[in-house]
C-alpha cells in the first residue's frame, strides 16, 4: 500500500457539490474581483481567530510583502528572520529592499531562538519576523519582550499555523501583523493560491487594504505605491466552503500526530524531543546520546496548540536521514525534507553582508537531520501503521 505525503483529493472530493455551488454562485454573479465573498471570508476568518481586521490577499507571500510595505520597511532596514523556514519569509524582506538577518533556531520546536535574535539586533533592526514552523508557535513572550525593549515591529509568518495557539491566543494575531497562506498544502488549503493578512490595529489594516489595491483611494487617485495583492473572489468562495470544517481537519491532524508518537516511541532508538531544555543544543546532544537516540520525534510545548502542518522527525547520524528517506521512498511512502538548505546558505543571499548570515549552526544541523512524514487529516490508521512499520524496518537494518 502506498502512502502519499499529502492527498488533497481526500479532503476536497467530499465537498464537490458545495464547491460546485460556490463556483456557480460567483460565476452567475459576474463579479470576480472583491465583492461579498471576500468580505464574508474576512469576517469569518476574523471570528475564528479572534482578530479585529483581516485583509484577504493573493498569497501568503504577498501577505508578508504587504505587511512590510504597510510598516514602511525598506532600504537600510534590517529584519530578523529564522534561518530555517520556507524561503518566502526572507524573500519578502529582500523584495522591499531591506536586509534579512538570519537567526538560529531551537532544536526542539525548530523556531527562532530569541537569545540568538537578541544578539543580532543592531540600530538598523526594524522588525522581528518569527515563523510558526510546521504548525507550532514560536516563543512569542520572548519575542514580544525583545520587540518592546528595542522598539521593533513583529510580523508573524503564520503561513503554516492558521488556528494554532500560544497561551490561549491564535498564532498570527499576537504581533503587529500576521500572515496566513491558503496554498493547497497548508492546513486550510484552497484551490490555488491565496492568503490572509491580519492585525488588531485599525490604521495598519486600512493601510494594508489600500496597498492591496495600488494605494488607490478614491478610484484612480493614488495615495501610495502599492500593488495588486487581491484574492480572487472565486478563491474566497471556495475557502468559505472549507472554513466550517476546519476545526475537524485540525483535530484529525492532532490525532494522527498523537498516534504516530504513541506507536513510534515503542521502537528502540526513538525518543521524543525534550522540551524542558529547548534551546541548549549541548544539553540536547548529550541527552540524546545518553539515550542512544537515532530518531527524535517532534513535541508540542504544553502552552502551544500545535496544528501539525508537518510531523517532522530528526534522523541522527551522518547520512542517516537520506537513507531513511530513500527507504521510505522505496516502500512508496511519501516524505519530504523541509528544508534541505537554510536561508543563510542560499545562493541568492550570498551577496548579503556576512553579519546577516552568521551563527546559524543549529539550523544547519536541522537541515541535515529533518524528514517530514505523511500527517494529513484523512490518513487512515492502516496507512499510519504502514509508515511506522517502514520506519521500524529501517531501524533494525
Ligand atoms: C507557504 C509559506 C509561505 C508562503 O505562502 P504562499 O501562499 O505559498 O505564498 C510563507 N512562509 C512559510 C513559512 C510558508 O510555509
Amino acid at each position: 500500500m502506498s502512502v502519499p505525503l499529502l492527498d488533497v483529493n481526500a479532503q476536497n472530493l467530499p465537498l464537490e457539490d458545495e464547491m460546485t455551488a460556490a463556483f456557480q454562485r460567483v460565476f452567475r454573479s459576474g463579479r470576480f474581483i472583491m465583492g461579498p465573498d471576500i468580505l464574508e471570508l474576512e469576517r469569518e476568518t476574523g471570528e475564528m481567530l479572534g482578530v479585529g481586521h483581516c485583509v484577504a490577499v493573493s498569497s501568503g507571500t504577498d501577505a508578508l510583502l504587504l505587511a512590510l510595505m504597510a510598516l514602511n520597511i525598506g532600504p537600510g532596514d534590517e529584519v530578523l528572520c529564522p534561518a530555517f523556514t520556507f524561503f518566502a519569509t526572507a524573500g519578502a524582506v529582500h523584495r522591499v529592499g531591506a536586509t534579512p538577518v538570519f537567526v538560529d533556531v531551537c532544536p526542539v520546536c525548530f523556531n527562532m531562538d530569541p537569545h540568538d535574535a537578541a544578539s543580532k539586533i543592531t540600530p538598523r533592526t526594524k522588525a522581528l519576523m518569527p515563523v510558526h514552523l510546521f504548525g507550532q508557535s514560536a516563543d512569542m513572550d520572548a519575542i514580544l519582550t525583545l520587540a518592546h525593549e528595542h522598539d521593533l515591529k513583529v510580523i508573524e509568518d503564520a503561513a503554516q499555523a492558521i488556528g494554532a495557539g500560544y497561551k490561549g491566543r491564535a498564532c498570527g494575531t499576537i504581533g503587529d501583523f500576521g500572515a496566513y497562506s491558503f496554498f493547497p498544502s497548508k492546513n486550510l488549503g484552497g484551490l490555488g493560491d491565496g492568503g490572509m493578512l491580519v492585525t488588531q490595529d485599525e490604521a495598519l489594516a486600512a493601510r494594508a487594504r489600500s496597498l492591496r489595491n495600488h494605494g488607490m483611494e478614491p478610484k484612480y487617485y493614488h495615495q501610495a505605491v502599492g500593488g495588486n495583492f487581491r484574492m480572487d473572489t472565486l478563491q474566497a468562495a471556495f475557502l468559505r466552503v472549507k472554513l466550517p470544517h476546519y476545526a475537524d481537519y485540525t483535530r484529525q491532524r492532532q490525532e494522527n500526530a498523537a498516534d504516530y508518537t504513541a506507536r513510534l516511541t515503542q521502537l528502540t532508538g526513538v525518543v521524543e524531543a525534550d522540551p524542558s531544555h529547548c534551546r541548549c543544543i549541548e544539553y540536547q546532544n548529550s541527552w540524546l546520546d545518553a539515550r542512544m537516540a537515532r530518531l527524535v520525534l517532534p513535541v508540542a510545548y504544553p502552552h502551544n496548540a500545535h496544528i501539525w502542518n508537518q510531523y517532522t522527525i530528526r534522523v541522527l547520524g551522518e547520512g542517516c536521514r537520506d537513507a531513511l528517506r530513500d527507504h521510505l521512498t522505496s516502500r512508496q511512502i511519501g516524505c519530504e525534507i523541509y528544508y534541505p538548505l537554510t536561508l543563510d546558505q542560499q545562493e541568492c543571499f550570498s551577496q548579503l553582508p556576512s553579519s546577516a548570515r552568521q551563527g546559524c549552526e543549529v539550523a544547519h544541523r536541522m537541515a541535515r537531520e529533518v524528514l517530514s512524514i505523511p500527517i494529513y487529516g484523512e490518513l487512515t490508521s492502516e496507512q499510519r501503521g504502514e509508515v511506522v512499520s517502514a520506519i521500524a524496518e529501517f531501524l533494525v537494518r
